[in-house]
């Protein structure tokens, strides 16, 4: 009797459709806001093509030969319906969009210029910001060596994916990535093999390095102390891209790690098998 009810509760929070699907899907699929929707496509010879917005989605092929997309969903999205465009008959595909509550944190920062920075750093961030929407708009065809990832680092996950923040008291942004709370020197390594987009020193970010892994699929490190990788260098799984700091705004020594899905950021959790529901 216990095994039916525990099979029961199973079904309940694990959709049937999931359960047949291949690994990927099984891994990556929470569609929420910051999440990841998969969606399967058929099993046709060529891979479709696939639009979420203005921007081209990852579409790869799973464990059960079915080609899926894998969909990043922005943070900012409400719950409900959305949908892809599949170039070719398929035309629109439908998928869900389910809630998640974040939680909210509140730090103090004592220069003040980074929590109201002036002029002419609002116009530094801005040419910044810009730079890295360029970086995280980046698609080439070839796929990923992987999508589950390595940690980039090994040690305590601190700050989650999504936490609201109010920085002295005035909200700002919602965390954008996940923080490995690990000491300054640490090495930062490659989670899957990919091209460096970015070698830059930010305003709030400091120094930071780009990943493009293909297929829209981008990872960004940032508050390192120091590079050892150059722009447009081609790089593999488990080569250290550099050193654990605390540059730009950081209050102390940790890295922070952003996993990028046609152009939404989305929780890194998912690609380490860590997601919190
Ligand atoms: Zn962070």
């Amino acid at each position: 009797m216990q095994r039916v009810i525990a099979f029961f509760i199973l079904s309940l929070s694990w959709p049937a459709a999931v359960l047949a699907q291949g690994y990927m899907a099984r891994v990556l699929h929470h569609p929420v806001p910051g999440g990841v929707a998969v969606i399967p496509l058929g099993t046709a010879e060529q891979a479709p093509k696939v639009f979420y917005g203005k921007d081209r989605v990852m579409v790869l092929r799973d464990s059960d030969q079915q080609w899926i997309a894998v969909v990043g969903i922005d943070l900012k999205t409400a719950a409900g319906r959305r949908a892809i465009r599949v170039e070719g008959a398929q035309g629109e595909v439908g998928f869900q969009v389910g809630a998640k509550n974040y939680k909210s944190q509140h730090i103090t920062l004592k220069n003040k210029s980074q929590v109201n920075p002036d002029p002419e750093q609002v116009r530094r961030y801005e040419r910044e910001y810009k730079e890295q929407i360029d970086a995280y708009r980046r698609f080439r065809d070839a796929g990923p060596s992987n999508v589950v990832l390595d940690r980039p680092v090994t040690g305590r996950l601190s700050s989650p994916f999504g936490l609201r923040r109010f920085f002295n008291g005035e909200e700002r942004n919602a965390h954008s990535g996940l923080d490995f709370a690990v000491p300054a020197g640490t090495p930062v390594k490659a989670p899957a093999d990919g091209v460096v987009t970015i070698v830059a020193d930010y305003f709030f970010n400091g120094k930071t390095v780009f990943i493009d892994h293909g297929q829209g699929f981008i990872t960004m490190y940032c508050h390192l102390s120091a590079f050892q990788v150059r722009q447009g260098q081609e790089i593999q799984r488990g080569q250290v891209v550099g050193q654990v700091g605390a540059t730009g705004r950081a209050t102390g020594p940790h890295l922070h790690w952003n996993v990028s899905l046609n152009n939404a950021r989305v929780d890194p959790a998912i690609f380490i098998n860590a997601f919190q529901p």
